[in-house]
């Protein structure tokens, strides 16, 4: 049976970071007989210098008939509006393929410098409400200004929604409590201000965690929880929240362990899976050979490991563990780090130092 993989570069780092991810792949499929077809297609800056938009139905059709995506990052936030072709891809796939868990590790490297010790932990953000203007409302705008000096924002939150996400955070720490002795979720809210949203969230979040009793559970207000993640992370192994404190969260998370670059991330619904790196399309650095391509690598083995375990394909799952099992080598010795974490190595130099690990462990 073969595997279907979409791929898109993005923009700024996308396609220094995608070309060293594809590489790693090839490697893999042709050492393990994976059977992986990687088709690639175009979306960002370049569809829209060919077809004046960021994005098209048709790369949504295509990505519902694929069995896993790998989207490069894209540099939405320069997009032009949408009347004038400007559509976010990433939040396009989030909503339409119902990609509502967003699954971001973070954990400390021996060798890599970093500001906290002893981080292991996986945040799960739900996806596809919250404070998100262009994804909270059926029909227009969550966020609008009634008259100049004056904007609004809505927040929404669903019970659907929050259960949705509450099951796979709890799912996430009965996996993880093979490896490790703590399995506990953290519920990160601010129901002390918003009382009636956040009363939802918990409410969802404290009926899935009564049908998991080998799972510790306790809450947390989203301030206390930045300062306890400075102070204390080895206390978290997987924080449940909902979507922007997700976001801001985990990237105090990454970069408190380590470097934006090497966090990978998954986002996930019941049917289909996205690999995406948690970082953005890093413009400041585009085109110069110093990306680190570890990121989207580590989320490409995140996608390898939701699909060999949905398929039931343990080569894909091995894969998987290879790739995790090559960057912990890999960041053992500084000549392979890249500049965001103090060493020397261009992108194109750590991927071929990545592929020499995986061909003396294959
Ligand atoms: P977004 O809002 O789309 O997530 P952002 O504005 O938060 O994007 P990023 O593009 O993630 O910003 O970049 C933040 C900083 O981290 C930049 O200085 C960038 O150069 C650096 N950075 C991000 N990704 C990488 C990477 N893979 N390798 C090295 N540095 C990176």
């Amino acid at each position: 049976m073969s595997v279907d993989i979409l791929v898109f570069d993005g923009d700024g780092i996308g396609p220094e970071i995608m070309c060293s991810t594809i590489a790693i792949i090839e490697l893999l499929n042709a050492k393990l007989k994976l059977n992986i077809n990687l088709k690639k297609e175009i979306l960002g800056f370049e569809l829209l210098k060919q077809k004046g938009v960021t994005f098209t139905d048709d790369l949504l059709l295509k990505s519902k008939e694929a069995d896993g995506i790998i989207l490069g990052p894209v540099d939405h936030n320069d997009y032009p509006s949408v009347s004038r072709g400007g559509i976010n891809p990433s939040a396009k796939f989030r909503i339409e393929l119902d990609l509502y868990s967003n699954i971001r590790p973070a954990k400390n490297y021996i060798n890599v410098k970093s500001l906290s010790q002893n981080m292991d932990l996986v945040i799960v953000r739900e996806n596809t409400e919250g404070f998100y203007a262009d994804r909270n409302m059926y029909d227009g705008n969550g966020e609008f200004s009634p008259v100049p000096g004056i904007g609004l924002s809505l927040r929404k939150i669903t019970k659907e929604a929050s259960l949705k996400i509450a099951e796979s955070a709890f799912e996430i720490a009965l996996s993880r409590s093979v490896n490790k002795n703590i399995s506990k979720v953290h519920v990160i809210h601010k129901a002390n201000v918003m009382k009636i949203t956040d009363g939802i969230f918990l409410d969802a979040c404290r009926h899935i965690s009564s049908k998991y009793n080998d799972v510790d559970y306790e809450e947390m207000l989203v301030d206390a929880c930045a300062a306890h993640l400075v102070r204390k992370p080895e206390q978290f192994d997987v924080i449940l929240t909902t979507n922007m404190f997700g976001d801001i969260l985990s990237d105090l998370a990454t970069e408190l362990s380590g470097s934006l670059g090497l966090a990978g991330s998954l986002n996930a619904g019941k049917k289909y899976a996205m690999a995406q790196a948690q970082h953005g399309a890093a413009p400041d650095i585009a085109k110069k050979n110093i990306a680190n391509p570890i990121s989207l690598i580590l989320s490409s083995a995140m996608l390898f490991d939701w699909l060999g375990k949905k398929r039931k394909l343990d080569k894909l799952i091995l894969a998987s563990n290879l790739i995790n099992k090559s960057v912990l080598e890999l960041l053992k010795h500084k000549e392979n780090l890249t500049r965001d974490l103090g060493g020397k190595a261009s992108t194109t130099k750590t991927t071929d130092n990545l592929i020499n690990i995986l061909n003396n462990l294959i």
